[in-house]
């Protein structure tokens, strides 16, 4: 049985095109891509539910679910709840969504070629996806609220001595510019936060990439995760700290965050949920 929760198909129903999914040398569409995944799934017969879990009890046996809509038990779970991209929370970050703002510079840094872009963030992720953007970018700003990056040292040489890259210190995006129909972005207004100074930058694309939170409420507290949520496994396999317990894609992963990786890590669960199973759990 697969419960689908109430954003059904996940971040890839947001995303445009996927350019790195095996076979499809054209790329796919996301929300495309989760239809034939949908109907993969009814291909084997599963009983796919639509319904809100709020509840779950993982050391009963058997394991608990309670959604809006019912109570679910199985003997074996894949937890498979992804994550979701942080924003700003500007209006003007949500009515340019997708048509200039972005959560992921690996999906849509293509689509900025010989073009202007900001990405806001000082970690890892927010580094690693301007030097990304360069590959396809003529200039790529980065915009952090701090006067020193999160990143690790190797991160920070690298920006810093990208030659397509800058850095603007100590400021927040007050408000993302641009004009009507169709929407464009046309630049960002910053404020410095050290000296109160407003002050404009041009660019054609805005990647936010200020973190992600792993979907895992509902699981705090009854499985090992990290100190940000994100459930631990153990090496090279699915199973959680809970025997019967899986999780596979976005929930358990912050580094790749790819369909491609989550789908692997999916077949991974689905294997060893089985042999669970048949070990007579
Ligand atoms: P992160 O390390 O939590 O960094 C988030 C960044 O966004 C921070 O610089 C933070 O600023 C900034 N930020 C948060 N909220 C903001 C807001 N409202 N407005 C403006 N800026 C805001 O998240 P991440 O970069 O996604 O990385 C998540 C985890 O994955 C980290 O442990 C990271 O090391 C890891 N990761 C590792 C790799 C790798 O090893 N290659 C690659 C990617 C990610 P402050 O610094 O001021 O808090």
């Amino acid at each position: 049985m697969l419960i689908t929760g109430l954003a059904q198909g996940g971040q890839l129903m947001t995303t445009t095109e996927v350019d790195n999914w095996p076979a499809d040398a054209m790329g796919v569409q996301g929300p495309e891509l989760m239809d034939r995944f949908l109907k993969h799934a009814e291909r084997f017969e599963t009983e796919i539910i639509f319904d809100h879990i709020h509840t779950a009890k993982l050391k009963e046996r058997p394991i608990t679910l309670v959604g809006d809509g019912g109570t679910y038990t199985c003997d074996a779970l894949i937890i498979a709840t992804g994550a979701s991209a942080m924003y700003l929370g500007l209006p003007s970050e949500q009515s340019f969504m997708g048509k200039g703002v972005s959560g992921c510079a690996t999906c849509d840094g293509f689509f900025y070629k010989g073009q202007d872009v900001c990405v806001v963030g000082g970690g890892n992720t927010a580094v690693e996806e301007a030097l990304f953007l360069t590959n396809f970018a003529t200039d790529v700003t980065l915009i952090h609220r701090r006067d020193s990056l999160r990143a690790d040292r190797t991160n920070q040489m690298r920006i810093e001595q990208h030659p397509k890259t800058r850095i603007i210190w100590d400021s927040v995006v007050e408000e993302v510019l641009g004009s009507g129909e169709p929407n464009i972005v046309s630049g960002v207004r910053l404020k410095n936060l050290k000296t109160g100074a407003a002050d404009t930058i041009a660019a054609d694309g805005l990647f936010i990439a200020i973190g992600h939170t792993p979907a895992t409420e509902i699981f705090r507290g009854q499985l090992d995760m990290d100190e940000e949520g994100y459930i631990r496994t153990a090496p090279d396999s699915t199973k959680t700290s809970i025997p019967g317990v899986f999780a596979a894609g976005d929930v358990k992963d912050k580094i790749f965050r790819q369909a491609v990786t989550a789908a692997g890590m999916g077949c991974m669960a689905a294997l060893e949920a089985e042999k669970f199973l048949a070990a007579g759990h």
